[in-house]
């Protein structure tokens, strides 16, 4: 039996960053315009501080409900996981999206989605997968739009925003 489950606790952040997600949307357009190094650096350790605590096994919301944009070094690692050769694999499993990049065949959710949260792939997954929601990214700081938008997927994310909110003081 597939269980991928939430535990309430991370719904209840997910109805949470619904509720507040025109707050959210406004105050970090404004902070958006910032863009300062000091900015970057406490969003990162904002993060480290998040994922200290949020036990993404107890989530899976982006495996579930965003799904990873795939690039080329991706496709090779995980075809050659898989036994299979570059083009075979992406014949068998990707399709292109509306802007041209790889995703997986109807995902999301994804196909290596399994039992519990676990991903199938996990040490050759995409690096989208990997550094989602893109908060200890070197651009992050620069990507507050999008950062916004993930509150409403990734429950990390809300904790992490509400960090910068009540810091930044949009
Ligand atoms: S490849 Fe793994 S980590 Fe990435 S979306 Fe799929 S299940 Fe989640
Ligand atoms: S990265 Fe966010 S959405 Fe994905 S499993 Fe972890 S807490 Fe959930």
């Amino acid at each position: 039996m597939r269980i991928n489950t939430m535990i309430d606790e991370y719904r209840r952040l997910l109805r949470l960053a619904e509720r507040d997600k025109k707050m959210i949307k406004d105050k970090l357009t404004k902070l958006d315009r910032r863009r300062t190094m000091t900015l970057q650096k406490r969003i990162h350790e904002f993060h480290d501080e998040v994922f200290a605590e949020v036990d993404c096994l107890k989530c899976g919301n982006c495996c579930r409900e965003v799904g990873p944009r795939i690039i080329e070094p991706d496709i090779v690692r995980i075809a050659k996981d898989q036994n299979m050769k570059k083009n075979t694999y992406i014949a068998h499993t990707m399709v292109s999206d509306e802007d041209g990049d790889w995703v997986f065949k109807d995902c999301p959710p994804c196909p290596y989605l399994g039992e519990n949260n676990f991903c199938h792939i996990y040490d050759v997954r995409p690096r989208a997968c990997k550094d989602y929601p893109h908060t200890k990214d070197r651009d992050i700081h620069k990507r507050l739009k999008r950062l916004a938008i993930d509150t409403q997927y990734c429950p990390a994310a809300y904790l992490i925003v509400n960090k910068i909110i009540e810091e930044f003081k949009p």
